[in-house]
């Protein structure tokens, strides 16, 4: 059976005059491969968005596999509580508690599914790439918070390196069909070969 991606909470970012108020990550969902992999967990409060979205596939929290974080930002994370199952997954750099497996490099988890280091936003984001029959996914976490990132080709706000977050977001760019930002929903990875 082939890969699939599909979003079970889309999260959004809301600012006012360019003061940030909410935010609330994308959560999604690789389906389709030996184990159901959730990527993201959304802040608190849009727990029963998730929950709803994992239910109207037929899930529950027992029956994610592995649960990857692309940083540990709360916004990200605030629902990690909900699956207790699962293999937790996350970048060395961020500091993860014991709980986690902790990555030091660029990993294949299954057939299909790999995950790799693109620092730039925090020093451990990572971002998981997918192939799927439509092409290849990859979610990004804020190496793209948002789309518009990725039209006005301009880093996430919060960086601790704009080079090294433009690295990331170049590498990111060349590998990808569809892109699953930090904040929205997928979008196609259409660069018009200005960045490529
Ligand atoms: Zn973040």
């Amino acid at each position: 059976m082939a890969l699939t991606v599909e979003v079970v909470c889309e999260g959004y970012l809301r600012r006012d005059n360019g003061v940030l108020l909410e935010a609330h990550s994308t959560s999604s969902l690789i389906v389709g491969g030996s184990r159901n992999i959730l990527v993201d967990t959304s802040s608190h409060h849009l727990r029963n968005r998730l929950l709803s979205g994992l239910r109207s596939r037929g899930l529950g929290p027992h029956d994610i596999d592995v649960m990857i974080n692309t940083h540990l930002h709360p916004d990200h994370v605030g629902n990690n509580d909900l699956f207790p199952n699962a293999l937790r997954i996350a970048r060395r750099e961020e500091d993860p508690d014991p709980s986690f497996r902790k990555l030091g490099e660029d990993i294949e988890l299954i057939p299909g599914v790999k995950i790799f280091h693109t620092p730039g936003h925090t020093r451990g984001s990572l971002s998981v790439g997918v192939e799927t029959s439509e092409g290849k996914y990859v979610i990004a976490g804020d190496a793209f918070p948002t789309k518009d990132n990725f039209d006005k080709w301009c880093t996430p706000m919060i960086n601790y390196d704009m080079g090294i977050a433009l690295k990331s977001m170049k590498r990111i760019s060349y590998l990808a069909d569809f892109i699953v930002p930090g904040h929205g929903a997928p979008f196609p990875a259409d660069l018009n070969g200005r960045q490529r």
